[in-house]
């Protein structure tokens, strides 16, 4: 690997190694970190990282030349943390993004990233059009083929997203990147994750136009909320921010490593903002649901009784039990759903009408989804909460919609209606294969779903 650090870096590089911590944990890894988690004593790993920031009222070391610190890493990704101290912006004296210091650190222990962040008291590195901070990570960037760039801020509580993922409205990062980045947050259970809502890293002078636009290589601003960043609040709450944020550098540093993203969903009728987009996301991801174009998913187009059978079975992986043959006189062997019809059946997920045919053009409807998943889960306990208003106890799918809606797979209106004979949306199917597969995962070690492991 090509060296990037000057000389005069090099005294800071050697300065910066000796944080005030005890021996005990020179080792950052999973497992320790995970141990003192456990033991109630990871603030006091944090704390004495944040000391060398926190220092001189947040000024950092007032006695340095050089007001910030960087660190060589062993994968190509840049962790940056420029308002890990305050900074002046326009003579004025901002503060200090707390605690993005401290977690860029760590991640670059944990991870072997990269590591740039102010350490001492300068001009906004984010701010200004050029400076030293944006020439020492041009440099990282250039010596070491730098891949993707991820710049840490921290914004108030009071805000309405907990991260704000700034892409310079898309042009900063590749979508799939965005995706798994957004997707981590999401499954590890941190809500409220925005695009480009209120921070995008427009404005001329951010680490992440300077790094896209300048350098050509991808990045992301997050903005955190300090009730994920501050650990003296919530220890869970950081402690999952920080491992999310260790899980999305080792996936995109697999992705380069692969050097080929996985399939990119591009449905232009599936924006961040529909409702259904992590379930769309995740039942796309295992394969389970394609689109119907290239471009388009169309969340809201109805399913056929054969569209179902056969993302059912792909998301059961369900087999045949016994040889194929014809059961229904409208599905023959030539049909191209006739295999996963007939695997349905052996399963008895799914059956035909009286009079001997299936109707695989008919249109599914959302009782006939209930009963199918339903007839999957061995557990059929009703659920405790009233019925849905529509939905009368002699209906003949009462008891399948009743136990799948205690499990929470499937949802009612906002009013309290279920509406039965409603014909079942693609993204409607789509959130209840996602929360299908979390509750087989809660009942049993099930380890064949993708992503959300
Ligand atoms: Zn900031």
């Amino acid at each position: 690997m090509k060296r990037f650090i000057p000389w005069c870096f090099l005294l800071q590089f050697l300065k910066f190694f000796p944080f005030n911590r005890s021996a005990a944990y020179a080792e950052v890894d999973l497992n320790n970190l995970n141990s003192l988690h456990i033991e109630n004593r990871l603030l006091e790993f944090i704390l004495p990282y944040e000391d060398s920031f926190s220092q001189n009222s947040y000024q950092g070391d007032i006695n340095t030349d050089i007001p910030f610190t960087i660190k060589e890493g062993s994968i190509p990704i840049l962790v940056s943390a420029p308002h890990a101290t305050e900074h002046l912006r326009e003579g004025n004296v901002k503060k200090a993004d707390i605690y993005t210091g401290s977690i860029s650190a760590i991640l670059h222990e944990l991870t072997g990233s990269y590591l740039i962040q102010s350490s001492g008291f300068s001009e906004d590195p984010n701010y200004i059009e050029a400076g030293d901070y944006k020439q020492a990570l041009k440099q990282i960037v250039e010596e070491n083929d730098i891949k993707y760039v991820i710049d840490l801020h921290g914004s108030a509580r009071h805000r309405d997203f907990n991260i704000d993922l700034g892409t310079i409205n898309g042009q900063s990062i590749k979508n799939s990147a965005l995706q798994k980045i957004k997707y981590r947050f999401e499954s590890n259970g941190i809500d409220k994750v925005a695009v480009d809502h209120t921070f995008s890293g427009l404005s001329g002078g951010t680490i992440v136009n300077y790094s896209a636009n300048n350098l050509g290589v991808e990045a992301v601003q997050l903005e955190i909320s300090r009730a994920y960043r501050d650990p003296r609040n919530d220890m869970n709450s950081f402690y999952t921010l920080l491992l999310s944020l260790n899980e999305i550098i080792n996936e995109l540093n697999d992705n380069i490593n692969q050097e080929t993203l996985d399939s990119e969903m591009t449905f232009n009728d599936v924006p961040f903002s529909f409702w259904g987009w992590k379930d769309i996301y995740f039942v796309f991801k295992n394969n389970w649901m394609k689109g119907q174009t290239e471009s388009t998913f169309s969340p809201n187009a109805h399913l056929t009784r054969s569209q179902a059978a056969v993302t059912i079975v792909r998301a059961l992986e369900l087999e045949a039990k016994e040889p194929l043959k014809q059961s229904f006189e409208d599905v023959s062997e030539e049909y191209w759903a006739f295999k996963e019809i007939e695997i349905a059946r052996q399963h008895g997920i799914i059956g035909g009408y009286k009079d001997g045919t299936f109707g695989p053009g008919n249109r599914i409807t959302r009782e006939q989804i209930a009963a199918i998943f339903a007839k999957t889960i061995e557990d059929t306990t009703r659920a405790k909460r009233p019925a849905f208003k529509n939905v009368n106890s002699s209906r003949w799918s009462f008891d399948a919609i009743m136990s799948l809606s205690k499990k929470g797979i499937i949802n009612g209106y906002q009013d309290n209606t279920f509406i039965p004979g409603g014909y079942v949306t693609r993204s409607q199917l789509a959130f209840m294969l996602h929360r299908y597969a979390q509750h087989r995962r809660e009942i049993k070690d099930y380890d064949g779903i993708f992503w959300d492991k």
